[in-house]
């Protein structure tokens, strides 16, 4: 498994503040970037699941992508998540045809956020066990930096 580069790094220090930004505008503190190989934003978004349950930062992001880019270009970009794309999302980033995936808190670190707030009834399915499903490898990296992703948590779930 290869190691996350200097690069995903620094996208993820972006995506962890683009997540404190969702919550700050009174969203759920999630946000997901979709990144060129050569670094090139492709699109980046916030949880919007206040009016559409569905709109998960992850799933914003990369619909904005698949509007842009093919899964030929694609297959070399990679989404990033402030925490581990839930089943749902990870669902979408195989069918947006991006290949790769770093995230910085585990779908389970998440849970133990989350507990049982009706707000994330949390669909524990680690997304490496979705991607094992698909045709074409999806490389994940993650988890990462995971007491900096918790702090734009600190007291937001109603356990
Ligand atoms: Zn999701």
């Amino acid at each position: 498994m290869s190691n996350a580069t200097d690069q995903d790094h620094e996208f993820l220090t972006r995506v962890l503040a683009l997540a404190q930004r969702s919550r700050d505008e009174g969203h759920h503190p999630f946000a997901a970037m979709v990144v060129a190989a050569d670094g090139t934003v492709i699109s980046e978004a916030m949880n919007a699941s206040s009016s559409d349950r569905t709109a998960h930062a992850e799933m914003n992001a990369l619909r904005q992508a698949s509007q842009r880019h093919g899964p030929e270009q694609l297959a070399t970009a990679t989404l990033y998540a402030n925490a581990e794309p839930c089943a749902m999302c990870a669902g979408g980033t195989y069918w947006s045809g991006v290949g790769r995936v770093v995230y910085a808190m585990s779908e389970a670190s998440l849970l133990a956020l989350t507990g049982s707030d009706p707000e994330n009834p949390t669909l524990s399915l680690p997304c490496r066990e979705v991607f094992a499903r698909g045709q074409r490898p999806t490389e994940v990296i993650g988890p990462l930096r995971e007491d900096e992703a918790r702090q734009a948590h600190a007291g937001f779930w109603k356990k």
